[in-house]
């Protein structure tokens, strides 16, 4: 079921009739309905622990709830509409204002799309204590648009991946669509028309191809959405209205080819839940599929020292610091006729992996964490195999890394 005019991205195709999706069937739902097994719901629930960041921006586990925006903000009541509507002549310059102001309150990419239903979940997982709805209750979202928004983390501290800092910044991402996306919302409200908002906790919505109709970026192999000046290090969220807007269309980066011969994301993948193949079809779209559930698993491997594993966002070739080199680079591809993009990139590829390292890593200090590899111990008795630490080529980095960041 699809309503508002399909969009063509070249990263997706749609090939077939797609479904609504349960949120029940989404991987966060999964693992609190127990479907990955007993410890790994256990680990979910318990992934607070003792650190305070992860209490504070995580929520959840021992902490007090009201100590963490997440499930105070997921049960807020959102506001009525103002009755005195404010009437929209140039739907094209009201978009321009809604992106600005999206911008204003603290995101760093906007885009609109129509609202295709078919990325609208069926029905709700999470019940929502300020409007009475419950965990299987259908969903119903008439809205006609989508207004997307990405919020990027920190380059450097995503670099200490997998570590409690990069978990810092990962949470921090989630809490800061939080605010804009509500206000944001609320603003369209009391310009007379209905808008709600999804963001971290309360999505009802898929961010990613919804941002990939609406021009954000491209979906890559990882199955995330690639944006030219962040790569995937975007935390994505949506508001969903009526107010009359121009939309936006899904952009050519260059991402289907590269991604054809880069890889490094399933190279390194440590737990194989990148495909080195081709796309497959699935509910209709023709993409790139990841492995959800082994993903997911992996955290099982944490050993308490991390949370969520982002060495595919940070190993991306997309994800780059802001600098010229970059900017000249992702342009060159754009602006290459698709036949000899394959000529260009590469050579591009070669060059990333000599001066970026196959598996992009910095040893990092902040406050009182440090990511250094803990040393392996072997308790089989009498073995004499080296049990090296995972070798992680250093990065060499000219600039200061942010938030007092030392290699
Ligand atoms: S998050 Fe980690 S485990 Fe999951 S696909 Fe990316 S690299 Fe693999
Ligand atoms: S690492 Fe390479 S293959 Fe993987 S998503 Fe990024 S560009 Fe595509």
């Amino acid at each position: 079921m699809l309503t508002g005019r399909q969009r063509n991205p070249r990263s997706y195709r749609i090939v077939g009739p797609q479904r609504q999706i349960d949120e029940r069937e989404a991987p966060h739902s999964r693992v609190d309905l127990g479907e990955l097994g007993e410890r790994f719901s256990a680990l979910r629930k318990s992934r607070a622990g003792e650190d305070p960041f992860k209490r504070v921006l995580w929520a959840g586990g021992g902490g007090d709830p009201n100590n963490s925006l997440n499930p105070i903000m997921k049960d807020v009541p959102e506001g009525g509409v103002n009755p005195n509507r404010i009437p929209v002549s140039d739907p094209a310059k009201m978009a321009r204002n809604i992106k600005e102001i999206a911008r204003f309150l603290g995101a760093d990419v906007v885009g609109i799309t129509d609202l295709d239903q078919a990325y609208v979940y069926s029905h709700r997982a999470r019940g929502n204590a300020a409007t009475g709805e419950k965990p299987g209750d259908p969903i119903h979202l008439p809205h006609r648009y989508a207004i997307c928004m990405g919020f990027a983390f920190d380059y450097y501290k995503f670099l200490s991946n997998n570590s409690r800092i990069s978990d810092a910044e990962y949470g921090l991402g989630m809490i800061h669509t939080i605010p804009t996306t509500f206000m944001l919302a609320a603003y369209i409200r009391e310009m007379g028309y209905p808008a709600q908002a999804h963001h971290y906790g309360r999505y009802v919505v898929s961010p990613i191809p919804l941002a990939v109709n609406a021009g954000l970026g491209e979906l890559g192999r990882h199955g995330l959405l690639i944006n030219e000046e962040y790569g995937s290090r975007l935390q994505l969220s949506t508001v969903t209205t009526d107010l009359p807007l121009a939309v936006d269309e899904p952009v050519d980066i260059g991402v289907e080819e590269v991604c054809k011969y880069c890889m490094k994301c399933a190279r390194i993948c440590p737990s194989h839940s990148i495909s080195f193949g081709g796309k497959e079809v699935y509910n209709g779209v023709e993409k790139y599929r990841i492995n959800a559930d082994t993903c997911y698993k992996y955290r099982l491997a944490s050993r308490g020292q991390w949370t969520v594993c982002v060495i595919c966002v940070s190993s991306c070739c997309y994800n780059k610091p802001k600098a010229w080199w970059h900017t000249l680079a992702c342009w060159t591809i754009k602006k290459t006729p698709i036949p000899l993009r394959p000529l260009l990139i590469k050579p591009l590829l070669w060059i990333d992996d000599l001066f970026w390292g196959k598996r992009p890593w910095k040893h990092m200090k902040w406050l009182d964490y440090d990511n250094a590899p803990t040393p392996v111990t072997c308790n089989i008795p009498g073995c004499q195999a080296k049990h090296a630490n995972l070798q992680h080529k250093r990065l060499h980095v000219t600039k200061p890394a942010a938030g007092g960041l030392v290699s």
